[in-house]
């Protein structure tokens, strides 16, 4: 039988640039599926690294961006009605742990707290899921494994995560990676030139040291990958920056002059 996650599996190869041994050390952890934390700031690249090492690991990936209206019945699953009655559907989760899939929770502590009821029992030896509504016990497929995301940076300290949860995960820490490697990476992915991709990181290194000085984050990879995709398609540096570093990163006219302010040193 078609198992439901195989609509999950990525097929073909992402590109995925490693910054240091991250592959070798997701490898490890998995060997013994071990909860897995990712840590670092938005747009650095820890969805497409989980998106290659589930392709390298041959496993479905079942990714959930969570927000701050996200329950647990979000997660594993509710009764609802169909043409025949009440029927039980499985949510995100409960389909990874039934069939064995990774599960991608990005940006975890946005998710409201009766979650990580579930994530509890998931994530330590016992590695079951208890369905309250359904009265039944799932015990995760073998190749199960969970994989959460979380941004140290911006989160408030009612949304840190509490130290019970946090130390069931390993975690890997992420941050952008080093210029050259940037560098490489938005040509490629915006399919710009060299020359361009360089003078885009050279910005985004400009306005991540406004960290916590007026920026909540500096511009993230994704961001410059924006850019260069907008001058590849005809708009000028300028403009293009305008849209994607400028006026995305802030409200603050002051701030939006600063950040315009390293674009004309480049352009
Ligand atoms: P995050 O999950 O950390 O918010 P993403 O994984 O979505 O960030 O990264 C944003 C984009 O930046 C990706 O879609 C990809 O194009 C690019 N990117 C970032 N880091 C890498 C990397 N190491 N290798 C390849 N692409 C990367």
């Amino acid at each position: 039988m078609q198992s439901p996650l195989n609509d999950y599996l990525i097929k073909t190869e992402p590109f995925y640039q490693p910054s240091g041994l991250e592959i070798e050390c997701y490898e490890r952890a998995y060997r013994h599926r071990m909860p897995l934390m990712l840590k670092g700031p938005t747009g650095c690249g820890k969805t497409r690294f989980v998106e290659y090492m589930a392709w390298k690991l041959q496993r479905p990936l079942v990714t959930v961006a969570c927000n701050e209206d996200m329950t647990a019945s979000d997660l594993v699953g509710r009764y609802l009605l169909d043409a025949h009655g009440t029927a039980w559907h499985d949510g995100p989760l409960t389909l990874a742990v039934r069939y064995g899939g990774i599960c991608y929770l990005d940006e975890v502590v946005e998710a409201r707290q009766d979650t990580t009821v579930v994530i509890h029992p998931l994530t330590d030896a016992r590695r079951i899921l208890p369905l309250d509504k359904k009265g039944e016990v799932i015990h995760a497929h073998p190749d199960f494994q969970l994989v959460v995301s979380y941004n140290p940076g911006y989160q408030s300290s009612a949304k840190d995560m509490k130290a019970s949860t946090r130390q069931r995960f390993a975690a890997i820490e992420f941050d952008y990676p080093d210029a050259d490697t940037e560098v490489a990476i938005v040509a490629r992915e915006a399919g710009i030139d060299v020359e361009l991709a360089r003078q885009l990181v050279t910005i985004a290194q400009c306005t991540r040291a406004l960290k916590q000085r007026g920026l909540d984050e500096g511009a993230s990879t994704r961001v410059l990958i924006y850019a260069g995709t907008l001058v590849r398609d005809g708009l000028t540096p300028t403009q293009s920056c305008e849209m994607t570093l400028v006026q995305a990163l802030t409200d603050d006219p002051d701030m939006a002059q600063t950040l315009r302010n390293f674009v004309q040193a480049q352009f």
